[in-house]
């Protein structure tokens, strides 16, 4: 029997255009798994805010106003919808196009895809990129992921977990693109880095306290959604050598990131996977994580990095003095074997097959 060919629809998320860096690490799990879907023979049309920009499918932008990113939304018992939302726009033209799909992936952590799954006649797949944040996002997973068993992803046990029906959800891991990355076996002169998006949540300040005790250089590589955080940063480790290197392509990330001695992952909210992690690995690049959330199921303490107490940054500074235990190509190992757009593409297509043929 030959094989089926699927033709996807996936929804970027609504927070801000493809490429800007406002979506975090959905922006390249999303084009990762089109990737990956596309290299197994399946269509893939990507629709996305407008001024979105993307090399590695067919693109449809659409106009709208941006939704508020879910982490501002902590708590939030209600769902807050902007007029002209692109959110609203953009599932009016997946309705529209539903009949030309055999399924919808939606990438938004946001209350109304959840909401619209019983009414489209096309199935859809939910990726939920965030730990659980909101009742009323809460509560939405619960309610689909019981009428639809399978319908909702996420990336780890730790972020399922969070969730309040979290045994229903499927642990889906994460696949990245190795050829974009280039393995260093040693780099030029010892260095830190840190990578994300430059916002409370993701804990900046331990790793600049890190760098200004440990003398070493710290190289920051993200979009600044905080202004006034990163000041504050700044201003509070005036003997840090801090270097902000801005929001770069995957391959001037990579390029730079090759170059560190570790990258410091120093979440202060429940990191769901942090995909940083995975790409310094691919470099080469050991692992200094705090132990919570999916970096726990991602760092091997004492092989590709190490994890330590939340909030320690004396622990961060002895993780660093420690560092001359890890093989660097141990890290490119363990993402070949675990994270490879082969393996995960496999696994995402596994479980599309069961929602589109639900019967089998
Ligand atoms: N990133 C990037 N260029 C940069 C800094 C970061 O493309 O200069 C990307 C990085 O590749 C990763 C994402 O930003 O995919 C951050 O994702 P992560 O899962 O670590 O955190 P999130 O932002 O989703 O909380």
């Amino acid at each position: 029997m030959t094989k089926k060919k699927y033709r996807l629809l996936f929804l970027s998320t609504p927070v801000g255009a493809l490429g800007s860096g406002v979506g975090g690490g959905v922006e390249l799990t999303l084009q990762n798994a089109a990737k990956a879907l596309i290299a197994k023979g399946h269509e893939v049309e990507i629709v996305a805010p407008e001024g979105s920009v993307t090399d590695v499918a067919k693109l449809t932008q659409i106009a709208g106003n941006m939704q508020t990113s879910a982490q501002t939304q902590v708590g939030a018992n209600m769902v807050v919808l902007p007029q002209n939302s692109v959110l609203e726009n953009m599932w009016n033209y997946a309705r529209e196009v539903q009949d030309q799909f055999d399924l919808l992936f939606n990438f938004a952590y946001d209350w109304l895809p959840l909401y619209l799954t019983p009414f489209f006649n096309c199935p859809i797949a939910h990726w939920i990129s965030m730990s659980s944040l909101s009742p009323v996002m809460d509560a939405m997973v619960s309610k689909i992921s019981k009428l639809f068993p399978d319908a909702i992803a996420v990336n780890t046990r730790a972020c399922a977990d969070t969730f309040s029906n979290g045994d229903r959800l499927m642990i889906m891991g994460k696949g990245i693109d190795l050829t974009q990355y280039n393995f260093v076996a040693k780099p030029e002169k010892p260095s830190l880095a840190w990578v994300g998006r430059i916002s409370p949540e993701k804990g900046l300040e331990d790793a600049a306290e890190a760098a200004q005790t440990t003398g070493l250089a710290l190289h920051v590589f993200g979009l600044i959604q905080d202004q006034g955080y990163w000041q504050q940063i700044k201003a509070s480790f005036p003997n840090a050598e801090i270097h902000y290197e801005g929001f770069l392509s995957t391959d001037k990330l990579q390029q730079k990131l090759g170059q560190s001695s570790a990258l410091l992952m120093t979440p202060r909210w429940v990191e769901a996977f942090g995909n940083a992690a995975i790409e310094a690995f691919a470099c080469g690049v050991p692992v200094i994580s705090y132990r919570s959330g999916g970096l726990t199921e991602i760092v091997r303490h004492g092989k590709t990095g190490f994890l330590v107490e939340m909030g320690s940054v004396l622990g961060l500074v002895e993780a660093i003095a420690q560092l001359d235990q890890i093989e660097r190509l141990t890290c490119r190992q363990q993402v070949e074997a675990e994270y490879s757009l082969e393996v995960w593409g496999d696994r995402l297509e596994a479980w599309f097959e069961k929602l589109i043929n639900p019967e089998v």
